[in-house]
Formats: C-alpha cells, sequence, structure tokens
C-alpha cells in the first residue's frame, strides 16, 4: 500500500522523475538484505538497520509494478 503521504514513497517519487526507473533498478540492486536478514543499505553506522524488505524496497517494487501517473 503507498501513502501519498508517506515521506518515504515521496522520495521514491521524486527519485523516479529525477532518475528514471534505473534508478529504482539500483536501488532494488543496493537494497538486499544481509546475513542477519535486515537491509544492507539502510543500516547505519550504529549497526541499525530496517528488517529486509525495507520501506524503500517495498515502495520501488510498487512503483515498478506501477509507473507514477504524470502529473500528480
Ligand atoms: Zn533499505
Amino acid at each position: 500500500m503507498s501513502d501519498p503521504d508517506d515521506p518515504v514513497a515521496a522520495a521514491a517519487q521524486f527519485l523516479v522523475r529525477f532518475g528514471g526507473p534505473q534508478s529504482l533498478r539500483r536501488l532494488l540492486a543496493a537494497h538486499v538484505p544481509d546475513a542477519s536478514g535486515h537491509c544492507a543499505t539502510c543500516r547505519t553506522h550504529t549497526g541499525a538497520a530496517p528488517v529486509w524488505p525495507c520501506r524503500l524496497r517495498e515502495i520501488a517494487e510498487q512503483m515498478l509494478d506501477t509507473p507514477p501517473q504524470a502529473g500528480r
């Protein structure tokens, strides 16, 4: 489910407008699970990482399935 008020979804939509579909594919390639099942890219230097798939990964997958509508 993509919430239009979700800041992560908004950032992903900006990414698509700016970088095109290939930037989403790059995002999907980067946000992969590490050995402990957490996102390797969302990890911070403190070691905190969301369980994979992270929000960004889920949103990118949704956007590849349903391209953004022009003018919204
Ligand atoms: Zn991630």
